[in-house]
């Protein structure tokens, strides 16, 4: 062996530094290989190389550094955390969780499927037959479905549809200024519609809106009224708005569609959330379409949904945005197991019991308590839907209170658990954490706690 090669003295630890094709035919790495590709296979091979040469880590950790990396590594870049904010549709992290059978329909969806082929005759068949079906059977009052990409292309090609380019003169929608909603990132839906060609017609105050109003503002240029549910804020006090059964007499006696913004997308009445409209009641009462989101309290994957009468729907699907809007195959797959499922996750997390939370909330406190020899407390913390639906309404609920320095250092654990703090302390709320990760949490936290 030629010692030119190598800087390092004879006796020198760095010699002893596992080599890489040595590290790359390890059982274990040999499988993440398959699993993540050689390519980021070896940068976690090098890197603990480095490490190793640096000091940080012993020649003989290296192996075992390797293949614990190598377990965490994930083949995108995403890093799963635990959401401890008790904030359900929480959008900075993904917002709805997917179902066990939405997973294993994305499964199933990813290689070659019969997305848009009739197996029985060999020819090409109509695309996403089976979702449309699902969403039918979940909304019997809507007489047809379509699943977009998500809530702001639905609203968007909706409205290029009804008042884009194309539709002549009428170009207005009429919409209530208590309706002009920002959602995140600094986006407006109001900015949004008129990107494409429509022009909102405004009508009422932030705070009241009469039907009077909506019926000075049609004219011949009306294309249709719109009403949008107010997901993220509310407007309390001296108030006034026109319901969707009003409006859609008003609208239908001058021979236009309704369409009614939900939000959140709920298909069925929650008791809990008693202001948050439904897809269903939303039809009933007479609006023509009817579009929500499909991962806020549907509890499924980014989508956006699109139900009414049949005339409004097929308008909507002719128009030549729609192709580019088209769901994929993988939404399509999980909305379908979504909506056709169980209680959905987020769901779950909405009517967690608040005693059973507290139990559970309680068992981690002491297991805590018992490995830190620290009192470690639990406190009243309410839940929320988050800004997909349910604003301003607390959730009851239980957190484990712990130092307000613990969130910076729970987020970068292994698993990141994002945690929020109030009040010089930090929350741990175990809402939306699945209980099978309560022993590994504990000892994290206390581990924390002693160092
Ligand atoms: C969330 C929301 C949207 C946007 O839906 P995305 O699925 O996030 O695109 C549109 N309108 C309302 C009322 C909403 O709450």
């Amino acid at each position: 062996m030629s010692r030119t090669a190598s800087p390092v003295a004879g006796d020198d630890p760095r010699r002893r530094i596992p080599r890489t094709d040595a590290l790359l035919a390890l059982d274990e790495v040999e499988r993440a290989k398959q699993r993540l590709g050689e390519e980021r296979v070896r940068d976690v091979v090098r890197d603990m190389q480095s490490r190793a040469r640096a000091g940080a880590i012993a020649p003989e950790e290296v192996e075992g550094a390797v293949i614990a990396a190598l377990e965490s590594v994930h083949a995108c870049a995403f890093t799963p955390v635990l959401n401890a904010t008790g904030v359900i549709v929480h959008t900075n992290l993904g917002r709805a969780p997917l179902s066990p059978q939405a997973i294993n329909a994305l499964e199933a969806a990813a290689g070659y499927v019969d997305v848009e082929f009739d197996l029985a005759t060999g020819l090409r068949g109509k695309r996403g037959v089976s979702t449309r079906e699902a969403l039918l059977k979940a909304c019997p009052a809507a007489q047809d479905a379509l699943a977009v990409n998500n809530g702001a292309a639905a609203l968007s090609l909706i409205a290029t549809a009804l008042a884009g380019p194309g539709s002549g003169k009428r170009r207005e929608i009429v919409l209530s200024r208590g309706e002009m909603i920002e959602i995140g990132a600094g986006f407006r839906l109001t900015e949004l519609i008129e990107s494409t060609g429509p022009v909102i017609h405004e009508v009422g105050t932030t705070n009241r809106t009469h039907l009077a109003d909506y019926e000075k503002a049609l004219g011949e240029n009306t294309a249709a009224l719109l009403k949008i549910h107010a997901s993220n804020y509310v407007i309390k006090g001296f108030t006034s708005a026109v319901g969707i059964a009003e409006l859609a007499d008003l609208a239908h006696a001058h021979d236009l569609p309704l369409i009614v913004d939900i939000g959140s997308g709920l298909f069925s009445p929650e008791p809990l959330l008693p202001d948050e409209p439904t897809l269903t009641e939303a039809l009933e009462q007479g609006a023509d379409l009817v579009l929500a989101s499909g991962d806020k309290l549907v509890g499924g994957p980014q989508a956006g949904l699109i139900l009414g009468k049949k005339e409004w729907v097929e308008r909507v699907a002719r128009h030549p945005l729609a192709r580019a809007m088209r769901a994929d195959k993988l939404l399509l797959a999980a909305l379908e197991a979504t909506v056709g499922g169980p209680t959905p996750p987020v769901l779950e997390a909405l009517h967690t019991d608040p005693d059973a939370l507290k139990a559970r909330t309680e068992r981690l406190a002491d297991v805590v308590s018992e490995r830190t020899n620290e009192p470690c407390e639990v406190v009243p913390h309410d839940g929320r839907v988050g800004g997909g639906g349910g604003a301003e309404v607390p959730i009851p609920g239980w957190a484990l209170s712990v130092p307000e320095r613990l969130a910076t250092e729970l987020r970068s654990l292994e698993q990141p658990v994002v945690a929020t703090t109030r009040d010089g302390v930090c929350l741990v709320d175990l809402r939306c954490i699945p209980e099978s990760e309560d022993d590994s949490l504990a000892s994290a936290i206390a581990a924390l706690l002693t160092r």
